[in-house]
């Protein structure tokens, strides 16, 4: 074993079962492993990776902030947090950002916001959230407690209050739930380490109407669907809603830790002085890194782009008899598999020269956004000739 491998084992605390690689460099979607054996990457480290590894503006500009302004505390003004929240409102029609380190960070404000907002207006006692079955929010304890999955609500007890649960994609379950102690109501549209289950546009668009008439927030969480992924910025334009609350991260920064939560109008003033903070939130250079994702990725081609790659994907996919059914939208696809493991299946990938995920029982695929066509095709021939070997022999 590597000096990084032991030494990750005996010092590190034992929270991930990591794949036996230690990557040391890449770039674009492909990266190196310590005796410079080269891997595509279908993973973009979970979806962050938006530009791949080590994109030349990226790094230029990421640079060159860190040589310039590196941090200051947020009492201070800076210009890469400003010009980030004025590129992320004209992308996607809000109206204001607050910034922190992370999504769960992001889904922790934003249901600070949703609480805050129906206490200044109706008082105490209105504050529970509905979240799905089947959700994933982060790992806070107050966003595990969001998480629709029993797996998450162990050990760590006693768990912040105020959380609902309803069956995804069944309305007249949601409704059920809305009673007067309601005060929002969070969802993934398309639930990503749930198996990457895109959402009803009828169940969204009523959940969101109704919602609208009784004065209860709505509060998307697109940690992993936005900043392009799903060939949309946000993945809430292909469902045709408007929600009050949107939270970004994973692929916001391009490498870099950041989570934002974007407020409407209805949102956008509830925090005030003292409300709530962050020490590293908006950092210049995170902020400038982030600038450049959005910058390139806000931009009609650039989303084209996503979506024709996305189609190259399921013509390299269907048809073949291993693969059950393909799931999800743009860059993010969920492959159920016939008879297969998906973390054998993934095992087999990684031997093979191409890193790819899993959610649930599925294989999971979120590539660097701008992967090149010839990466594309080269991952997904090593793909197809894993899944290849159960087809069963013609007779
Ligand atoms: C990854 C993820 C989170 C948690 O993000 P962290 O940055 O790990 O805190 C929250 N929500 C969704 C939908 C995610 O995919």
């Amino acid at each position: 074993m590597s000096a990084i491998k032991e030494h990750d084992k005996k010092q590190i605390v034992g929270t991930y079962a990591r794949f036996d690689l230690a990557i040391v460099s890449g770039k674009s979607a492909t990266c190196w492993d310590e005796e410079g054996k080269s891997y595509i990457d279908f993973t973009s480290g979970i979806g962050v990776n938006s530009l791949g590894y080590c994109d030349d503006e990226w790094v230029q500009v990421v640079s060159a902030q860190a040589g310039r302004l590196q941090h200051t505390s947020n009492l201070y003004y800076t210009a890469p947090c400003v010009e980030l929240a004025d590129r992320l409102c004209e992308a996607t029609g809000y109206d204001k950002v607050f910034f922190g380190n992370s999504g769960a960070e992001a889904n922790e404000a934003a249901i600070k916001v949703a609480r805050k907002y129906s206490f200044d207006k109706y008082g105490e006692g209105r504050n529970k959230i509905v979240c799905l079955r089947n959700s994933f929010h982060g790992r806070t304890v107050t966003t595990l407690s969001a998480t629709g999955q029993d797996v998450f609500h162990n050990y760590f007890f006693p768990f912040t209050e105020g959380f609902v649960f309803a069956e995804a994609n069944d309305l007249v379950d949601v409704v059920s739930k809305l009673d007067d102690s309601i005060c929002a109501v969070m969802f993934e549209c398309v639930q990503g380490e749930g198996g990457v289950i895109p959402l009803d546009e009828a169940f969204l668009q009523g959940l969101i109407s109704l919602c609208e008439k009784k004065d209860i927030l709505t509060i998307a969480d697109e940690v992993q669907t936005g900043v392009g992924r799903t060939g949309t910025f946000l993945a809430s334009e292909q469902f045709g809603i408007k929600p009050d609350i949107t939270t970004l991260a994973k692929g916001l920064g391009g490498g870099l830790p950041i989570g934002a939560v974007l407020c409407n109008e209805k949102t956008s003033g509830v925090l005030s002085y003292g409300d709530h903070g962050s020490t590293f939130g908006g950092n210049p250079v995170v902020c400038a890194g982030a600038n450049v994702c959005v910058n390139r990725i806000a931009s009609e081609v650039f989303l084209e782009e996503v979506r024709r790659k996305s189609l190259m994907i399921k013509d390299a996919l269907m048809g073949i008899r291993e693969v059950e059914s393909l799931n999800g939208l743009g860059l993010m696809v969920g492959i159920k598999l016939r008879t297969q493991a998906a973390k054998e299946i993934a095992q087999k990938c990684l031997k093979s020269g191409l890193m790819v995920l899993t959610a649930k029982e599925k294989i999971r695929l979120l590539p660097p956004l701008n992967i090149t066509d010839d990466e594309l095709l080269k991952g997904l021939e090593i793909l197809r000739g894993i899944l290849l070997e159960y087809e069963e022999p013609l007779l």
